[in-house]
C-alpha cells in the first residue's frame, strides 16, 4: 500500500503530496503524522491519503509518530476548500490544525507526584511530624507531593513514602487556560425577543444567520441557549470571539452555564496548555471550543453550531501567512457537517449585511436592550468650537464635566482613543477639512519620502500643503495622539483619579487580563484605551464613556474607515450603562456633522448602511469588487521596485486579456519600509463573479516569477492597505 503524504516543510517546491509505501509490519492510516526519508535526511509529514499504488519508485515510511490521527476527513475536504479558496499550501493548512508544539514533538503530558495514605499498610507511625501528616492526608484525600513537603518539610513525608505507609504515585496533571475565572451566571428567563432570535435559528433552512442585536440585547444568552440545544443532540460547538482579552469574560460565562465542558483555544496560550486542551477536544472529553479566530481550527467532531460574535471585526481576517477569512472557513465546515452558522453583531460589516438583504443569511434582530433603560444618550461636541472658546485641552468642557460627574457619584468612565492615531494623515486644526483623493474619496496619506500626498487606491498625487485650501487658516496638522497623553491630560483635570491603559502595548496574556480584572473590581476610576476596549466588555459600573478623538477612525486612508468609525462610536456607546445606572457619551469630533455620527449617535444602522452601500457602489468598493492588493517588499528598496514594476507589466499584460479586471495602480506603500524591507504595491479591482478565476491567473504570474528573493503576498479585500 502507498501512503501520500505532505511534508513538514513549506516551499511552493513540495507542495504536494509524495508517495511513500508502507512496510507490511506497519499500521499506517489517514492523518497519521510519520517520518520519511527526504532527499539526504527524513523529515515528518502528515498522511492525507491511502491509496493502492505509485507511478513512480517508492520509498518505505520510516515510522508512525504520535498516539492518535491528527486530522480528519472533514479536515482533508477544509484543506481543498482553503487551498481553492485562499490559494495556501498544504502544509500551511495542515499546521493551522495542529498545535505547533505537537509537530515539533516538544510537549507531552505533564506529570506530576501525588500521594495518598497506603490503605493495606501495616506501619506503626510515631513521629508526631509523620502523624500529622496522616492525619492530613486523611481528611484531604491525594495531594501533590509538593504542597505535602511545603507544608510539613521534605522528610517525614519521604520518611512515610519509604515505610509504605503514604503511597507515592505519578498523575498527569491538566494544564488549564484561565483556571482562575470561574464560572458565574445567574439563569435568566429568555425575552420574547431572544426567543424569536432562537426561533429563526433553527428553524430557517438557511444555514448562516445574522443575529443582529444593539448592545446589551443579551446575544450572549442567545448563544448558550443555541449550544445548550445543540448538546442535547449530542453534537459539538465552536464559539469565536474578537479578541483574546475577551476570553475570559466568556470563559467565566461558559463556564458558569457549561462546566468544564468548554475548552480554550487562541494564540496565547503556552504550548502545553494550548495541547491539552486541543487534546480534550480530539478526545471529545469537550464539547465546546471558546476561541479566538483560530479556534475555527478545534478537533471538533460533529459539529452543531458555529457562533461568530462581533462578526464585522477585523481580527477574524488572518492578514499574515496563511491568509485566510475566518467566517468563510465557518461557513464551509458548518456545510461539511449540516450545522448552523451564527454571525451576531451590533454594526454587522456592510458585506454582511448585504449578503443577509440579498437573502444569503436569515435575519433575527433584537432591537432593544435587555434593560428599560436604553441605549445611553451621546452628545457630539464640536472641538472647532473649543479651540474657539479658548480651550486648548484635548478634553472638551463637557467632557471634563461629565467625567466630574461621574466620579462624584462614585462611578466608572472609559475614554478611548484610536490606536491608528499615529498614521499620517493631516487635518486642519480650525476647520476640520481633511485631503481626500477626488476620484477615490478616501483620506490621502502623506509620504514624507516623496513629500506628496498620495492615493493608495489609484495612486494619484497631490501635492502637501500647509494652508488649508478650505478655510485659509496654516494650522494643517498631522494628526496624532497616544494613551500616555490622555492619562497625562486627565490627571492635569483629576490628579487623584487612578487610571489604567489597556493599548497593544499591554503585554498579549496577561498583561490584559489584569487590567481588565482590576477595572472590573473598581481598583481605578477610568479605563484609557484603544480599538481593544471598545469590544464586548461588561462592566456594569461603567456610566461614562468618552470618545476623545473619534475622527482619528476616519481619516484612515481606507474604503472601511466610515464603516469602521461607525462600528467604533456604537460600540464604545455600548459599554457605557450596561446594568441599571444610565449610561452617557461624549463624542469629540472636528466634523460633528458627518454622517457616520448622525447615524451612529441615533443607533440607526439601517440608514447608515444604505448611505454606505450606496457609496461603495457608486466608487466600486468592495461589496461590489474584489480589491487585490498585491505587495512585493524586499531588503532592497530598487530590488523591491524593480519587482513590483515587473510584475505591473505582466499584470497589464494579463489584464488587456481579462475584462474582469477593472482597474490596475502601482504605488510604493503608504508604510514604505516594515521590518527592514521596502514595500511597493499593485491594487487591483476585478469583478465579483470570477474572482477565483482571476485570483488563479494573478497567482500563477507570480508562482512563474523568478522571485529571487522578494517576499510577495496576495491579499483580497484587505482590511488595510498600509
Ligand atoms: P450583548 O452581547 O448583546 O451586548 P449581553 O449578552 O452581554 O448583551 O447581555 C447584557 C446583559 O443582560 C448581561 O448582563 C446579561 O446577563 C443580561 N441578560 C441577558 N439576557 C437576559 C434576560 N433574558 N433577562 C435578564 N437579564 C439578561
Ligand atoms: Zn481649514
Ligand atoms: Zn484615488
Amino acid at each position: 500500500m502507498i501512503a501520500r503524504v505532505i511534508v513538514d516543510r513549506s516551499s511552493t517546491q513540495l507542495d504536494r503530496p509524495f508517495d511513500y509505501s508502507i512496510p507490511d509490519n506497519m499500521l499506517v492510516e489517514k492523518g497519521d503524522r510519520v517520518v520519511v526519508p527526504f532527499g539526504k535526511s527524513t523529515t515528518n509529514g502528515f498522511v492525507v491519503d491511502i491509496v493502492e499504488k505509485s507511478d513512480i519508485e517508492t520509498k518505505d515510511i520510516l515510522q508512525v509518530v504520535g498516539e492518535f490521527k491528527c486530522f480528519s476527513e472533514e479536515t482533508l475536504e477544509l484543506m481543498e476548500y482553503m487551498r481553492k479558496r485562499f490559494f495556501l499550501k498544504y502544509v500551511d493548512i495542515l499546521r493551522l490544525f495542529i498545535p505547533s508544539a505537537l509537530r515539533k514533538g516538544k510537549v507531552k503530558d505533564l506529570e506530576r507526584y501525588f500521594v495518598r495514605l497506603n490503605d493495606k499498610a501495616q506501619v506503626e507511625v510515631k513521629a508526631s511530624k509523620q502523624l500529622k501528616v496522616l492525619e492530613y492526608l486523611k481528611e484531604e484525600g491525594e495531594k501533590p507531593l509538593s504542597e505535602l513537603t511545603f507544608l510539613f518539610g521534605a522528610y517525614p513525608v519521604n520518611a512515610l513514602v519509604e515505610k509504605g505507609a503514604v503511597k507515592r504515585f505519578l498523575k498527569k496533571i491538566d494544564r488549564v487556560p484561565l483556571k482562575s475565572v470561574n464560572g458565574n451566571r445567574k439563569e435568566v428567563n429568555l425575552t420574547q425577543d431572544q426567543q424569536n432570535a432562537l426561533k429563526t435559528i433553527f428553524e430557517t433552512e438557511k444555514d448562516t444567520i445574522l443575529l443582529h442585536g444593539v448592545t446589551g440585547s443579551g446575544k450572549t444568552e442567545v448563544y448558550i441557549e443555541a449550544i445548550k440545544r445543540v448538546l442535547k443532540a449530542g453534537r459539538t460547538a465552536i464559539m469565536l470571539v474578537p479578541e483574546i482579552s475577551l476570553t475570559p469574560q466568556t470563559m467565566r460565562i461558559f463556564r458558569g452555564a457549561f462546566g468544564d465542558e468548554v475548552a480554550l483555544l487562541h494564540s496565547g496560550l503556552s504550548d502545553g496548555e494550548r495541547y491539552d486542551e486541543w487534546k480534550k477536544l480530539l478526545l471529545q472529553e469537550c464539547k465546546i471550543v471558546v476561541g479566538a479566530r483560530s479556534a475555527i481550527f478545534a478537533p471538533l467532531q460533529n459539529v452543531g453550531i458555529i457562533i461568530v460574535d462581533e462578526e464585522h471585526d477585523s481580527s477574524y481576517n488572518s492578514e499574515s501567512n496563511p491568509r485566510y477569512k475566518a467566517i468563510e472557513i465557518a461557513r464551509y465546515r458548518a456545510k461539511l457537517n449540516n450545522a448552523k452558522v451564527v454571525l451576531g453583531s451590533a454594526t454587522p460589516s456592510i458585506e454582511t449585511y448585504k449578503l443577509a438583504l440579498d437573502g444569503e443569511y436569515a435575519i433575527a434582530k433584537m432591537p432593544k436592550r435587555i434593560t428599560d433603560k436604553g441605549m445611553p444618550s451621546v452628545a457630539i461636541v464640536d472641538m472647532k468650537q473649543e479651540v474657539m472658546r479658548g480651550n486648548p485641552s484635548m478634553f472638551s468642557l463637557r467632557l471634563q464635566h461629565e467625567l466630574k460627574e461621574t466620579f462624584d457619584r462614585g462611578e466608572q468612565a472609559m475614554l478611548f482613543i484610536n490606536r491608528l492615531g499615529f498614521s499620517s494623515f493631516i487635518r486642519c486644526k480650525t476647520c476640520g477639512y481633511v485631503p481626500k483623493c477626488t476620484s477615490c474619496d478616501v483620506t490621502l496619506t502623506f509620504h514624507k519620502n516623496e513629500g506628496k500626498l498620495i492615493c493608495h487606491y489609484c495612486g494619484a498625487k497631490y501635492p502637501m500643503t500647509y494652508k488649508c485650501p478650505q478655510c485659509g487658516s496654516d494650522s494643517l496638522k498631522f494628526g496624532k495622539m497616544g494613551t500616555e497623553t490622555v492619562i497625562e491630560e486627565l490627571h492635569k483635570f483629576f490628579p487623584d483619579v487612578k487610571a489604567l491603559k489597556l493599548d497593544s502595548d499591554t503585554k498579549a496574556k496577561d498583561g490584559a487580563t489584569d487590567v481588565l480584572r482590576d477595572f472590573a473590581d473598581n481598583k481605578a476610576q477610568v479605563l484609557v484605551g484603544t480599538q481593544m476596549i471598545a469590544k464586548g466588555h461588561d462592566f456594569p459600573n461603567v456610566t461614562l464613556v468618552g470618545l476623545v478623538d473619534a475622527d482619528l477612525g476616519l481619516y484612515q486612508q481606507d474604503f472601511r474607515s466610515n464603516e469602521r468609525t461607525f462600528q467604533l462610536v456604537t460600540q464604545m456607546s455600548g459599554r457605557a450603562g450596561r446594568a441599571d445606572k444610565e449610561g452617557r457619551v461624549v463624542l469629540q469630533t472636528y466634523s460633528p456633522t458627518n454622517y457616520v455620527y448622525k447615524y451612529a449617535t441615533a443607533y440607526n444602522y439601517d440608514d447608515f448602511y444604505r448611505k454606505e452601500v450606496n457609496i461603495r457602489e457608486t466608487t466600486s468598493f468592495p461589496p461590489f469588487v474584489s480589491l487585490i492588493r498585491v505587495l512585493v517588499a524586499h531588503l532592497k528598496r530598487e530590488t523591491a521596485r524593480t519587482g513590483a514594476g515587473e510584475l505591473y507589466f505582466k499584470f497589464r499584460d494579463l489584464k488587456k486579456e481579462n475584462p474582469h479586471i477593472k482597474t490596475l495602480a502601482g504605488m510604493e506603500a503608504p508604510m514604505t519600509k516594515l521590518k527592514d524591507l521596502f514595500r511597493f504595491q499593485l491594487v487591483m479591482r476585478i469583478d465579483k463573479e470570477n474572482e477565483l478565476e482571476t485570483l488563479g491567473q494573478i497567482y500563477e504570474i507570480i508562482n512563474k516569477m523568478d522571485k529571487k528573493d522578494l517576499t510577495i503576498f496576495v491579499e483580497q479585500d484587505p482590511q488595510s492597505l498600509m
